[in-house]
């Protein structure tokens, strides 16, 4: 009597898809579509039914219809209703020294020539006297 373990049934995994669409359109494509289906099985229903007249229910149908269209008019195409981006407010410029980082600019102090090179230890070799000077 083994006891396996049951395999799970393989749930299909909902993934929430971020449309890109208005929120006013979806909701008037609902709307079309409720006002499509009322207007088609609500009909059939009052007729069988009894309890509302059919053209109440067709008429019903047709303002939802309308409705929704009114809406996606008024939506448009999208891109229209978004909120424009925040103003970039508080530009914070470090003060200080406006000496960009990476160019030593230090003068020999022999004969105030910049630099020629300047090895990994921060000597530099100035390049018309030969003299070596520490850049920092
Ligand atoms: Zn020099």
């Amino acid at each position: 009597m083994a006891q396996g373990f049951p395999q799970p049934p393989s749930v299909p995994s909902v993934r929430p898809v971020r449309s890109r669409q208005n929120p006013a359109n979806v909701a008037g494509l609902g709307l079309i579509f409720a006002g499509f289906s009322t207007f088609m099985f609500g009909t059939l229903a009052a007729a069988v039914t009894g309890v509302v007249h059919p053209v109440l229910m067709a008429g019903l149908g047709f303002v939802l219809m309308i409705a929704g269209g009114g809406m996606m008019a008024m939506a448009g195409p999208g891109e229209q209703k978004t909120m424009p981006p925040p103003p970039m407010v508080q530009s914070p410029l470090p003060a200080g020294p406006q000496v960009p980082r990476g160019s030593i600019e230090i003068p020999c102090p022999n004969c105030g020539a910049p630099p020629a090179s300047v090895d990994r230890f921060g000597v530099a070799t100035c390049g018309y006297c030969q003299t070596r000077f520490l850049v920092h």
